[in-house]
């Protein structure tokens, strides 16, 4: 294989991933537009240990956000509300084999200890019941 026809396989591999996160993305924010908010799962770790994970309120976020409350999506997952765009532009940048935003930036996102220390403190965090951090919690 030369390096034009190696280029282009990639590049069609890239567009189909993306291509299929925009049809899962989408379809998502379909369902999530036909359901209301009481017919959503709760989360399993919270039923049991009665604690908030770092993904605690996230499916309540993304239905608040297809119904344009933006308020709302950042009371219910305020890290999943950064966290998203970042996520967004990391798959843009991957797909174009390009950056979209400065290196240092980049370096931060990239960073999977970044996002760890990031879902570990914030799952600490938001379960702490005094006026600081309690605004963390979900609802
Ligand atoms: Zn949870």
């Amino acid at each position: 294989m030369n390096a034009v026809a190696s280029r282009a396989s990639t590049f069609d591999m890239r567009t189909v991933v993306v291509g299929a996160a925009a049809v899962s993305a989408l379809s998502g924010a379909a369902l999530l537009r036909a359901v209301e908010p009481g017919a959503l799962w709760p989360c399993a770790f919270h039923a049991i240990t009665g604690l908030h994970c770092p993904g605690c309120g996230l499916t309540r976020m993304l239905h608040a956000l297809v119904h344009g409350d933006m308020a709302r999506a950042w009371s219910m997952n305020p890290l999943a509300m950064i966290a998203l765009p970042l996520l967004a532009m990391m798959l843009m940048q991957w797909w174009l084999a390009r950056p979209l935003v400065p290196a240092r930036l980049n370096r931060v996102v990239h960073d999977g200890r970044v996002w760890i220390v990031a879902m570990v403190l914030f799952g600490v965090l938001r379960n702490l019941p005094f006026a600081p951090l309690a605004w963390m919690a979900p609802g």
